[in-house]
């Protein structure tokens, strides 16, 4: 069933040195339940897209439907909001209070909500991304990882239906990386509809389906399949390739008769044998 509808959506931004077209004659429908990922070069749009799905940004023209709710009715905006939970790039940013449970229970105060069924949600939502143990500490004492953890679990404690990602993950190491990317993948199975916009392609490989953002456009919207192994484009781009679709690639080149749409090394080492 489909919950998010964008219809030639178009965003300006409008300054004193001029307007720009940061959105350009925007159309998808993504599905209850699906995990969509956004990849595009600096300055694309997709920062700009996230903040539409929550209504942080409305459409200059063209409109946006959550759960056939039209983002740009203010009498829609609460239930917008409660159906869409933001997690950003910077981890600071992102913090409202001074300790950790306080920081989960905020977004759920400001719906009023009944204190005791307040702690019930954040002690589960604090269990879910493994943050129990630190419930009593100042965020500030925490790694960016813990962080995002923090603001992963303030959205799953409001139990929006979306989880829209906007690079949770730029500002942290390896090891914090892998942590949220489980945590992603774990939410999209018990049921989310995640929308996870990332510069890491191996991130992006995770999803059902991919959309590549140029210039305020989706140039492509497929699976990860066929948008990694499209080796050509994704040099266009300057975006890394899976090794394994590279080495096919290479490998094709030098007459290795080799299967088409390669992604993963077990694919590629099957097909060597
Ligand atoms: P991305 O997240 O893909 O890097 P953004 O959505 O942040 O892209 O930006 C899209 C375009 O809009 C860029 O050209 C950017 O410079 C411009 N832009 C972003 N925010 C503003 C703003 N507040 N005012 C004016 N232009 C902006
Ligand atoms: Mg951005």
């Amino acid at each position: 069933m489909e919950i998010i509808r964008v219809e030639n959506l178009r965003y300006v931004y409008k300054s004193s040195s001029g307007d720009k077209v940061a959105l350009d004659d925007i159309n998808f429908s993504i599905n209850d339940g699906e995990f969509v990922a956004i990849i595009g070069t600096n300055g694309s749009g997709k920062s700009t897209l996230a903040k539409h799905f929550n209504a942080l940004l409305l459409p200059t023209t063209g409109k946006i439907f959550i759960d056939g709710l039209d983002t740009s009715d203010e009498k829609n905006l609460w239930a917008v909001r409660e159906n869409v939970g933001m997690v950003f790039q910077n981890p600071d940013s992102e913090i409202v209070a001074a300790i950790v449970e306080d920081d989960v229970a905020f977004g759920l105060e400001n719906l009023g909500i009944e204190p005791n069924k307040i702690r019930e949600r954040v002690d589960l939502a604090l269990d879910a991304v493994n943050m129990s143990d630190y419930k009593k500490f100042a965020p500030s004492k925490l790694s960016g990882g813990q962080k995002q953890r923090i603001a992963i679990a303030g959205v799953i404690a409001m139990g929006t239906k979306i989880i829209v990602f906007d690079e949770p993950t730029a500002m942290l190491d390896p090891m914090g990386r892998r942590e949220i990317m489980q945590m992603v993948k774990r939410l999209h199975t018990q049921g989310k509809t995640i929308i996870y916009i990332t510069h890491f392609m191996e991130e992006a490989a995770e999803a059902q389906r991919v959309f590549v953002m140029e210039s305020g456009q989706i140039i492509r919207d497929d699976t990860p399949r066929e948008i990694f192994t499209d080796v050509k484009e994704m040099r266009r781009l300057g975006f890394d390739i899976p090794v394994a679709a590279e080495l096919a690639d290479r490998l094709r080149k030098k007459n290795f008769k080799l299967p088409p749409k390669i992604l993963t090394a077990d694919e590629l080492v099957e097909a060597l044998k």
